[in-house]
């Protein structure tokens, strides 16, 4: 997938692992994501799901802009709707 970023720079996932894609993960999710991963580790003995842990946890990913940082967040990890972040200040 693409996106392009709106000082013109192109972000992509083709790579993998890469510095564009991250999750944010509020101190809940972290919570929800222990959780489904004691469970599985109990059921089975190991991590088998990942992908599933991370979604059922409530992190929302986000990709930032390596040239501008900007940040991308896609509030239901459907991708249609977009919150877009810039930096607003620096400080030192
Ligand atoms: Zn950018």
């Amino acid at each position: 997938m693409n996106l392009k970023c709106r000082c013109g720079n192109v972000l992509s996932n083709a790579g993998s692992p890469n510095g564009v894609e991250h999750m944010l993960i509020s101190d809940y999710s972290k919570e929800r994501l222990q959780d489904a991963v004691d469970r599985d580790v109990r059921a089975n003995g190991v991590i088998d799901s990942w992908w599933d842990h991370w979604k059922q946890s409530g992190a929302l990913e986000l990709w930032m802009c390596l040239n501008c940082k900007r940040l991308y967040v896609s509030p239901d990890a459907s991708g249609e709707k977009m919150l877009v972040y810039s930096i607003e200040n620096v400080q030192v």
